[in-house]
C-alpha cells in the first residue's frame, strides 16, 4: 500500500462498502449499483465499478473472479470459503472449520507455508436441485 496515497473515504464508498456488508449474496457490481443508487440517486454505475475496484484492492472487500460470469463481490474479508450453484450461479458461504485442516495436510505434504486460501465448491443449490428432480426434496420430512 502507497503511504503516500492514504484510502480516502467519500460517501459514495461508505455506502458501497455499508451494502456490502449487510448482505450475504456475493452481488455483482450490477448489483450493488441497484441497491446503491436507493440511497444516492445520482451515483453512476461507472462510479460503482470504480468504487468496487478500489474498495478491493484496498482489501476492504473481496473480489470474486469467477470464468465466465460476472464477478462478484464480497463484504467478507475474514478468510472463508464459498460454494457456487452451477445453474442459477448463487454463491453461499460454506461454514469455516473445515479448512484448517486442509492447509495442516499441505503443509505436511508440501512444506508450504500456507498464507491465504481461495476456495470454491461447486453443485447444485436446494432451488435448482428441485428443479431437476420434482420428486427430491419435495418430501416434507426431509431435514438434514
Ligand atoms: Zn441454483
Ligand atoms: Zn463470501
Amino acid at each position: 500500500v502507497d503511504a503516500a496515497k492514504p484510502f480516502r473515504k467519500t460517501k459514495q464508498r461508505e455506502v458501497i462498502l455499508e451494502e456490502l456488508r449487510r448482505t450475504e449474496d456475493h452481488p455483482t457490481a450490477d448489483a450493488v449499483y441497484q441497491r446503491v443508487r436507493k440511497r444516492l440517486p445520482n451515483i453512476s454505475l461507472g462510479t460503482v465499478y470504480r468504487n468496487l475496484e478500489i474498495l478491493s484492492e484496498c482489501g476492504m472487500i473481496r473480489k470474486l473472479d469467477i470464468p465466465g460470469t460476472q464477478k462478484r463481490f464480497d463484504g467478507k474479508t475474514k478468510d472463508h470459503y464459498h460454494v457456487r450453484c452451477s445453474e442459477c450461479g448463487r454463491i453461499e458461504d460454506l461454514p469455516g472449520g473445515l479448512i484448517p485442516e486442509i492447509v495442516r495436510h499441505v503443509r505436511d505434504m508440501t512444506d508450504y507455508e500456507v498464507s491465504s486460501h481461495r476456495l470454491e465448491l461447486i453443485g447444485l443449490c436446494p432451488e435448482c436441485r428441485k428443479q431437476h428432480d420434482p420428486t427430491d426434496g419435495d418430501n416434507s420430512q426431509v431435514g438434514d
